[in-house]
């Protein structure tokens, strides 16, 4: 089986796939049924991970205060839904022409309630949403940071990921050994409305690894103008953190410390960042006044 993980990894790459990863069935026992992969496919023997790079640059305008509408495009809905969403399905097809059925898996949020009843004793409602951290980490691809992102070894923060389900069995990828994140506390130190806690933390447990992540209020996260978008599946789910302040600090850290395999030329930030408070107002360095005139009204309140 080898040979034909050898294969998918070869196709994968053809196709832009960043990271691929795979894991067993005993990499997901002890996870409840609503987050567990196997509940939608129990005859799977592996769970293939594939991701795609968030490019730095399509985070340069929220970094500048000066677009953000190309980080929810390059970086998040466009990315998810057509870049890596054709690569994922093209990728099962190839598995499939292989002789083993591949079920490729959205990654919506795992914690939506259920959209309808059980259709037999003993089976999930669906829809089943398997939790696609508690994955990313299973397959050998990224650890959990203090701030509750993904982290991988090439990109730190900046990847999204599709899920394929396949009944070949396949060889596991190992787990990480080393977490990515530090636990500097940089994250909560830039957050302008405390919205991670410094002293509350919370250990996860995925796949025999622990992982102290921070207390995140994210009530205040979904009020957050400082780049954080609210989930477009459900309010009450998780935000997405990628753009925002705490995780673009967080990302000048990784890479100024060389912890990413992925690296630039010149540094992400080169002026101080801005920020915007919990009553709305701007603070920002002159220079970054300059430049964001015309974002930003006079009284320093954001101007769209
Ligand atoms: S800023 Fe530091 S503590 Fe926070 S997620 Fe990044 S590396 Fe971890
Ligand atoms: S998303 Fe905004 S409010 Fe939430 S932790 Fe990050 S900077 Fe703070």
């Amino acid at each position: 089986m080898n040979e034909l993980k050898k294969k998918i990894e070869a196709f994968a790459k053809q196709e832009g796939i960043d990271l691929i990863g795979f894991a067993d069935q005993s990499r997901f026992e002890g996870v409840s049924e609503r987050c567990n992969p196997f509940t939608v496919f129990p005859e799977a023997k592996t769970v293939i991970m594939v991701g795609k790079r968030i490019c730095r640059g399509s985070l340069r305008g929220v970094e500048e205060g000066t677009n953000f509408g190309d980080y929810a495009l390059f970086g998040k809905n466009w990315l998810e839904d057509e870049f890596l969403a054709l690569s994922a399905y093209n990728l099962t097809n190839f598995i499939e022409e292989n002789g083993y059925e591949a079920v490729p898996i959205f990654p919506n949020p795992s914690d939506l309630p259920p959209s309808g009843v059980s259709v037999a004793e003993g089976r999930a409602a669906p829809n089943v949403y398997p939790d696609f951290d508690y994955a990313a980490v299973a397959c050998g691809l990224c650890t959990l940071s203090y701030n509750r992102i993904l982290f991988s070894r090439e990109f730190g923060s900046r990847q999204r990921f599709h899920m394929i389900l396949t009944d070949a069995e396949l060889d596991v990828t190992p787990l990480m050994e080393e977490n990515v994140c530090n636990a500097c506390g940089a994250c909560a130190e830039a957050c302008p409305l405390g919205a991670i806690s410094k002293e509350e933390t919370e250990e996860i447990k995925i796949a025999g690894k622990s992982f102290t992540v921070g207390k995140i209020d994210y009530e205040i996260c979904n009020r957050c103008q400082n780049g954080a978008i609210v989930n477009r599946f459900s309010p009450r789910c998780a935000p997405d953190r990628i753009a925002a302040l705490c995780n673009r600090s967080c990302m000048c850290g990784l890479e100024e410390r060389g912890a990413l395999t992925n690296t630039f030329r010149n540094s992400f930030r080169n002026s101080e960042a801005w920020s915007i408070g919990g009553n709305g107002t701007v603070d920002r360095s002159d220079e970054q006044a300059n430049v964001l005139g015309g974002v930003f009204s006079k009284s320093g309140k954001r101007g769209h």
